[in-house]
């Protein structure tokens, strides 16, 4: 496997012409940045010390995603990788907000073991949070399905909007499975809670849809996706595949709830039967939960 990193607006990558507008401005709040001019007295960016600077963040990226790849590796035993290229965008164009990576499916190709990823100045600094690189190395692993659901990302039909938003639980709540199985939860800390809030988030947007009235911005752009979409995926597997996870699930549950740690084999095992899930089952899931609200498990 090839890794490429590359530093967005680094001089090495630019011809001539295009160094002019590059505004070295966007790289002065680097810490370590060296503000002065190159050895020919002109381009600071290209000074030596800034290249060592950029190198060094290029080798952390690399060593970032090449540690997540160990920890994840039995997932990925029939997968083909190919090219690996790690765009690390440190003047915020393709990586903003509270974005810290992103896995780029659209350029990315599985059959060519091809994969593209941005990630931004907090993904190397110590900023970042735990488990990043995994939770993109998931969204990989679930290529086909992001693929599929992408149909409804551009679409204008409110129910393609509401299917979208549903499945976002699925996508980013999929990703999110390590995190949390790696003991990593706040607010949300416990199962009957998240699906009883998504539950009452999926019934507002329900209800918003049968009376015709205008999608609430609020929902559609919350971050539950992140906080309840894991615990949504336990639930799922509760009844997956008749039952048959459902010990591993319950078990699973009790040691995150007391704190302990789960065995690699068992995370692992809990999102290869996570991927199973399919967009339909999924939907047909949601569809039942709003549906049986008073039923209790
Ligand atoms: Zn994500």
């Amino acid at each position: 496997m090839n890794i490429y990193t590359s530093i967005l607006n680094h001089p090495h990558y630019m011809n001539e012409e295009d160094r002019d507008w590059v505004d070295e401005d966007q790289f002065n709040w680097l810490p370590g940045f060296d503000q002065n001019e190159d050895s020919d007295g002109e381009y600071g960016l290209s000074n030596e010390n800034n290249i060592k600077l950029f190198l060094d963040i290029e080798q952390k990226a690399k060593v970032g995603f090449q540690n997540a790849m160990v920890s994840l590796k039995p997932l990925f035993e029939s997968h083909y990788f190919n090219n690996v290229f790690i765009s690390i965008d440190l003047i915020g164009l393709l990586v903003n907000g509270n974005t810290l990576a992103c896995y780029n499916f659209r350029d990315s190709d599985p059959q060519f073991g091809n994969y593209y990823f941005d990630i931004g100045w907090r993904q190397i600094n110590s900023e970042a949070k735990d488990y990043v690189w995994e939770h993109e190395l998931l969204h990989l692993l679930d290529h086909r399905l992001i693929d599929r659901i992408s149909i409804y990302r551009g679409s204008k039909e409110i129910i393609d909007i509401y299917r979208y938003y549903l499945l976002k639980y699925r996508e980013e709540g999929f990703a999110e499975l390590y995190y949390l199985l790696k003991g990593k939860y706040d607010n949300i800390d416990n199962i009957d809670k998240a699906v009883d809030i998504f539950r009452q988030n999926i019934t507002n947007l329900k209800n918003q849809i049968d009376a015709e009235s205008v999608l609430d911005e609020k929902i559609l752009k919350s971050y539950d996706f992140y906080e309840l979409g894991p615990w949504i995926m336990l639930d799922l597997l509760r009844t997956h595949a008749c039952n048959s996870y459902e010990e591993l699930i319950n078990e699973t549950l009790e040691k995150l709830y007391s704190k302990q740690i789960i065995e690699e084999s068992k995370i692992q095992e809990i999102i290869k039967a996570a991927l199973n899930i399919d967009h339909y089952f999924y939907l047909e899931y949601c569809t039942k939960l709003i549906d049986n609200k008073n039923e209790k498990k």
